[in-house]
This record gives structure tokens, sequence and C-alpha cells, in this order.
């Protein structure tokens, strides 16, 4: 064996504050490795991550190479590739950084004894979270179910360590030509689209890798994050910091975007009051506690976390499901967001839980139908985030909306996008109508609709559901669950 390293990237996909890294190159030369895995054991990625994939790992090779290493990216089961090339290499350590989805961690633990078994030092790490899920718990012990005491327990621990920064340099392994022969090129791995090229619109919006996540932070800290506490609710401007895709694929770690936080409020650089700093950071701690549903519950993108639900009577019903992939339920908000949605690879919060409130309540579809397709088309598709989120829009997740919530489409859209910018921006044949009528098309008289060239069930079409109708049967549809 050699005193040397295989670091293995997977969902940290940067050089700064990466401690698998930093300890891999404080061990001595090192092999950057990324499998592109292929196994049946794991859920794939969708459509709009591998996009991302294969972004990131363009940005992620050429920093590695500026530095002096190499990036080795391999595709297949990482559970037999991974000690493949470690027996190739003759490295004596391996480092990682951990994920939190069960198969993973199932397989990391197979991983870590089989090659501890074989002699070699493995080590994980912790660079995707604040806190481990495991080290926040009740007075008891017992795992959190709620987020404001989860939050306050998370902050009672501390301020997160501070982010290390890149190495400065990475003594690179030399390849065996066994293993030169195995690396794949990044752009023909086929994770870009082709026939039909449906990512025109994430080119223009997103720029994957460290460098467009750093930038990404530093743009939101000196502008919108001034007034973030209000703002974060209107999808009609850029309100939040689109950081979350740059986090799912760790090309940045929450402890950096924390200490920036901090620094550029203490500095007086960074954009408006301390509120809205707080209220950021808060949603950093969402995530933290997404995370800590998804430790504790492994089937949380299956199975309801409260099983009074298991008995909800859901509709199947695929054209409903497929006019509002598409955005074409009839109801602007509902559209404007899943348009956005396919067009970037994005959406906004609020409209996320729009969104998902009429696939859940009005039209009666299951969760689960809504996560896949989220899962499909999200840049930041989050095995975590996704899953918590559409049980708490359901009502059958941890700490959830009260399950009667039921978000009325039209309302949201003219409390949060008031004078009809985003809709309009996203569902352009009906721009023309006033804003009276821009989140209800159905109401505009037939001179109205004439003028601006509308036919209602033509050019846009009819709601697909009456919004009282939807919510009565969705509450009676609630009113058959057995009480909790
Ligand atoms: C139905 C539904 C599905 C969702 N699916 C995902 C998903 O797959 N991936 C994902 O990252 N987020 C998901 N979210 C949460 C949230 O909508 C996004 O994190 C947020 O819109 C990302 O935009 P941003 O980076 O500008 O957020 P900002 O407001 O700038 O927040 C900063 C970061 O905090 C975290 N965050 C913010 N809001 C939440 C939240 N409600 N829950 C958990 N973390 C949060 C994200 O990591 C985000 O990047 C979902 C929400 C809903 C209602």
């Amino acid at each position: 064996m050699t005193k040397a390293s295989l670091c293995w990237f997977r969902d940290d996909l940067r050089l700064t504050d990466n401690p698998a890294l930093a300890s891999a190159v404080a061990h001595g030369r090192v092999l950057c490795l990324y499998v592109i895995d292929e196994s049946d054991e794991r859920r794939a990625r969708g459509g709009a991550s591998c996009w991302w994939l294969a972004q990131s790992l363009a940005a992620l090779q050429a920093d590695i190479t500026a530095k002096g290493g190499k990036l080795l990216v391999v595709r297949g089961d990482p559970a037999e590739l991974v000690p493949h090339i470690a027996a190739e290499t003759g490295v004596d350590h391996i480092a990682w950084n951990r994920r939190y989805e069960g198969a993973a961690i199932a397989l990391d633990k197979t991983l870590k004894e089989k090659l501890t078994g074989k002699g070699l030092r493995v080590e994980s790490h912790n660079a995707n979270l604040l806190n481990e899920p495991w080290d926040v718990t009740t007075k008891a012990g017992t795992p959190v179910k709620v987020f404001s005491p989860y939050w306050r327990a998370a902050r009672l621990r501390g301020e997160p360590t501070a982010p290390r920064p890149a190495p400065k340099r990475i003594e690179a392994l030399e390849l065996p030509a066994l293993l030169e022969a195995m690396m794949i090129d990044i752009e023909a791995l086929g994770l870009e689209p082709t026939k039909p090229d449906w990512a025109g619109g994430l080119r223009a919006e997103w720029t994957p890798g460290e460098a467009g996540a750093t930038s990404r932070l530093t743009t939101f800290l000196e502008g919108a994050l001034g007034g973030y506490a209000e703002g974060r609710n209107r999808p009609d401007y850029l309100s939040t910091s689109k950081l979350s895709p740059h986090l799912r694929f760790g090309e940045i770690g929450p402890r950096q975007i924390w200490h920036a936080t901090q620094l550029a409020r203490e500095s007086g650089q960074a954009a408006g009051q301390p509120a809205d700093a707080e209220k950021f950071l808060t949603e950093l701690g969402w995530r933290e506690f997404s995370y800590h549903l998804l430790f504790h519950n492994p089937d949380l993108a299956k199975v309801n976390f409260n099983s009074r639900f298991d008995a909800f009577p859901w509709r199947d019903d695929d054209h409903a499901l497929q006019a509002w992939q598409r955005g074409r339920t009839g109801y602007p908000m509902v559209d404007a967001g899943l348009r956005e949605l396919w067009t970037t690879g994005w959406m906004h919060n609020r409209v996320r839980m729009i969104v998902a409130s009429f696939l859940i309540k009005h039209l009666l579809i299951d969760w689960r139908r809504g996560e896949d397709w989220f899962w499909d088309t999200l840049v930041d598709a989050d095995p975590a985030n996704n899953a918590a989120s559409w049980q708490w829009v359901a009502g059958s997740g941890a700490d959830a909306a009260p399950y009667y919530r039921i978000f009325n489409p039209v309302s949201q859209g003219v409390k949060f996008d008031p004078d009809g910018v985003y809709v309009r921006r996203w569902v352009p044949e009906i721009a023309g109508l006033d804003d009276d009528t821009v989140h209800q098309p159905w109401l505009a008289n037939a001179a109205q609709l004439d003028k601006t060239g509308i036919t209602l069930g033509n050019t846009y079409p009819r709601p697909i559901v009456p919004l009282e109708l939807g919510r009565e049967r969705a509450l009676a549809a609630l009113a058959t669950l057995k009480p909790a």
C-alpha cells in the first residue's frame, strides 16, 4: 500500500469546506473519484438533476485540475467500483462526506466494513449539514418531530464550526492504465438531453459549480437579503437566494452560507435588517429539519409520516395529473409555477406550496405523484426537502400544515403576485388581461376576452375543477380519516 488516499465525491462537489478532501490531501497523494451510480439499490436522479450533475462535474474537474489533482469519473455500482479502484491504486486511506438517505447509508456502512477489513483507513465526515441528524434530540434523547423545538435545540448547540479553506494544492496519484481506460468523458455521459433538448431554459438560468454557487451567495447577501423576511413570499421578483441546487449538489455548504451571512451582517455588507438574516438562517434550519426527518424515517418519500393518511381516498386521474404537470389547469398561479419549473428547473417556494396543495387537495391526487414529478424536473430535487415538504403540504408529515388548510390559488395569487407580474411572465397567453382578472380569467367579460384574443377552453384552459367543488371534495375526503 502507498501512502495515498481516495477521496470519493458524492453530494459535496466543491473544494472549499470539504473535510473529506482536506483529510485526503493531508494524508498524501490523492485520487479524486466520482461514481455515476447505476445501481437499482438507490433512487435514480431525475432528468433535471442529471443535467445539473453533468455541468457540476465538469466544473469540479476543472477546479481539481487547476490545483494539480485529477478527478476520475466512472459509471457503475459503487459497491463494486470503490473497492476495485482502491485495490488497483493501492491507496491506504479513503475519505468521503456523509449522505443521509437510508440506501446510501447502507452502502457506506457495507463499504466501510469491507475496506477496513482490507486494512484501509476509512473516514467519513460531515460536509453538508450544520448538525448531524442524530445530534439534535428532545430532552429525552428521541428524534424531534416539530420544527420550532428542533431549531431551538439546534441553536443551543452553538455556532457551526467555521468553514475551512480549499486546499492550496492537490498532489495527484498516478493512475494505473486499467483505471485510465475506465475514465468517462463527462460530455459523453449522456446526462445532457438531446432529443428533445429541453435544457435551454436551464442553461440560461444557472451556472452549476462552486464558482456559480459562491457568486449566487454574494449577489444574494448584497441584494435580495434586504427585505427577505417579508419578500421571500413574493415570486414576482428575485426575493430569495436560489442557492437550493448548489446546496443539493454540495457546491456550497451550509457552514459557508451561515458564516458568510453572519460576517456580512456584522461588517455591514449585508443588505437589510437583522430580522432578514435571521429568517434566512431559519430557512437553512428547515433544510436541517428535513434531513433530521429523513434520517429517522428512511421511507419519507414513500410512506406517510402520519399513518392516518394511509387510508386517504386518493383519485386516479391521469388526465388531471398531466394537465397539472404541463401547467394547463386553468388557474394562472398554478400554471405559472409548473411552467417556471418546466422551463428553469426551479420554482419559488410560495408557488411550490400552492401547486402542491392544488394537486393534493383540489385534484385529490396522491402527494407521491407530485413528489415524483418534482424529483424529475427540479434541479434542486432533494431526498429530504422534497419528501418532507410534500408531506408537509399533504398534512401527512411531521409538523405539517393543518390538514384542513387548502390554499386558494386565486387569493394566493392576488396576495403574493399583486400586479400579476409572475403569472404574465409564465402564462403569456393571458398577459393582456387586467389586474382584476389575470388571476381568474374566467371572470373576464366577452369584450375583454375579445380584446386580448383569449378563447377560454382554446387559447387558455377553463378551470379543471371549480374551486369550491374541489375544496368541498377535499374536506369530505379528509373527514373520512380517523382521528389521530
Ligand atoms: C412541495 C415542495 C417541494 C419542495 N422540494 C424541494 C426540493 O426538492 N429541494 C429543495 O431544496 N427544496 C425543496 N422545497 C423547499 C423550498 O421550496 C426550496 O428549498 C426553496 O424554494 C429554494 O429556493 P431558495 O434557494 O431561493 O431558498 P431561500 O429562501 O433562499 O432559502 C435558502 C435555503 O434554505 C433551504 N430552504 C428554504 N426553504 C425551505 C423549506 N421550506 N424546506 C426546506 N429547506 C428550505 C433551501 O436549502 C434553500 O436553498 C420544496 C418545497 C415545497 C413546498
